[in-house]
């Protein structure tokens, strides 16, 4: 155990800042204007459940207008307060910035145990937060778009856009106010998978690179390769499904709130899940071992370490035992600054949260998108890209005809070149376009600076950079 104190999370947030902008050559004055969080309204707002009133603390912070709207989740949590907003809405600038995704940052909590109310009274409670939230604009597509973080989800998102669509009838972009929806009330294909999936992509284009891999000393293929998952909810379950399903990597260690399961021949991520909701958490899960302190797992032996739970996780108690080689941080803030410096001196790579967990966002942009644009993706072109394959399919057959024996279509070919896309594959192909195109600009820089030994570094580079460029821009 180390004597050096752990720095709250926004103080982490900007220690990090501060290390990757002391690189950077900044007009005086703007790396302070970055940094700090523009303005956090807190609102404690009063709700009649069960015969009785009820005082709830909410929060939505705006870290950087330099673009608008600006753009991050509204957590439902007990430790919600204002430092970790705070340090939450600052991620989502980087975040932004570094996917292109045109929002400035922002994230909202409300201090609260979800599982103690019952649906209705969520109901009421969400609808209450987003009216304080709305008649201020800290809701309102074109200056505030919330999304769902930890703790909500579709269903909390559909009440946000409802509450705002009875506050606003007559605005025609209502549905904008919010991404995470479900589909029929405004949402897109895919964005529950999002964050997930981004995961994914982001290992996909990490393990194209040789010379990335050999600096985690990994080599070869995500296939076989062994992963631990802290965290089984929505990113943590998404992830660990399509590398161990797509991929065919190996989920040898989940770790859950009551304690984690391991087994080195790999996890059955949907059985774990099943289990999970069944029984409200690991314990007894019949086919792998179960370690009681399910944090221990952390420390365990493995190729890729998930964090995909909570902040701080990763800190100065338990760093220097981590074995992982690569961390990929699906949530934000998992490991903390000190925590960070001592990874960095043991060699371990980190794919930092601003990059690995900003599928989410870039699924939310296009879903804002799509409702700005009132249609669905792929809508207008879908069936005239299926008519143009077919005139190749056609010709193709004709060839196929003539030629005999000699040359035919490989099996299925013609089923699969002739489907046009339809809207969750379009959101999928956008989502790995995004997650590559930032990956490359992020290790660009990494590998092309002697002062920038880390991705995460290399990512606040990028985006302190866009950021600055925006601001240069508007003049200031
Ligand atoms: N809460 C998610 C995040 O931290 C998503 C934010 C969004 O979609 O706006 O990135």
């Amino acid at each position: 155990m180390s004597s050096r104190t752990e720095p709250s999370f926004r103080e982490s947030v900007d220690l990090m800042f501060n290390r990757a902008v002391s690189l950077m050559d900044l007009p005086p004055g703007l790396e302070e204007k970055i940094r700090v969080c523009n303005a956090t309204y807190t609102v404690r707002f009063g709700v009649r459940l069960r015969g009785a009133m009820h005082t709830f603390t909410g929060y939505r912070s705006v870290h950087s207008e330099h673009m608008e709207p600006v753009k991050g989740g509204i957590r439902y949590a007990t430790g919600v307060n204002q430092d970790e907003v705070e340090a939450l809405a600052a991620l989502m600038t980087y975040k932004c910035a570094l996917v292109e995704a045109p929002f400035g940052g922002s994230k909202g909590g409300l201090c609260i145990d979800p599982r103690e109310y019952d649906e209705h009274e969520l109901e009421l409670i969400t609808r209450r937060f987003a009216y304080e939230l709305a008649k201020r604009d800290l809701i309102n597509p074109s200056q505030n778009v919330p999304a769902p973080d930890m703790g909500t989800g579709e269903r909390e998102m559909a009440w946000i856009a409802d509450q705002y669509a009875r506050m606003n009838t007559t605005d025609i972009n209502a549905k904008a106010c919010v991404t995470g929806k479900p589909l029929n009330a405004g949402g897109i294909s895919g964005r529950v998978e999002a964050t997930g999936r981004g995961v994914q992509y982001a290992l996909r284009e990490f393990f194209r690179y040789e010379e990335d891999k050999a600096a985690a000393g990994l080599s070869g293929k995500l296939e076989g390769k062994r992963i631990i998952v802290q965290g089984l909810g929505n990113v943590g379950y998404h992830a660990a499904k399509f590398l161990s399903e797509e991929d065919g990597a190996l989920i040898t260690g989940i770790i859950e709130r009551d304690g984690g399961l391991y087994s080195a021949d790999g996890l059955d991520v949907e059985a774990v899940r099943n289990w999970i909701v069944k029984h409200d958490g690991v314990a007894g899960y019949p086919d792998a071992q179960f370690v009681e302190d399910g944090a221990l797992l952390l420390e365990e032996e493995c190729d890729v370490l998930i964090p995909a739970a909570l902040e701080a996780v990763i800190n100065l108690s338990n760093a220097e035992r981590v074995k992982a080689p690569l961390i990929i941080e699906a949530a934000n803030g998992p490991v903390t600054a000190g925590a960070d410096e001592i990874l960095r001196k043991k060699g371990t790579v980190i794919i930092p949260d601003m990059y690995a967990n900003a599928g989410g966002v870039t699924v939310s942009y296009f879903e804002w998108v799509k409702n700005l644009s009132h249609i669905r993706f792929g809508r207008m072109q879908r069936r005239q890209e299926e008519a143009r394959h077919q005139l190749v399919i056609d010709e193709l057959q004709r060839l196929d005809d003539v030629m005999g024996d000699t040359w035919s279509m490989s099996p299925h070919f013609k089923e699969k070149y002739l489907r046009g896309a339809d809207e969750l594959e379009l959101v999928r192909s956008g989502l790995d376009d995004t997650m590559r195109v930032a990956y490359q600009s992020m290790r660009e820089v990494w590998h092309s600076r002697d002062d920038v030994t880390d991705l995460r570094t290399a990512a606040y580079l990028v985006s302190i950079d866009k950021v600055a460029k925006s601001y240069h821009a508007k003049g200031l």
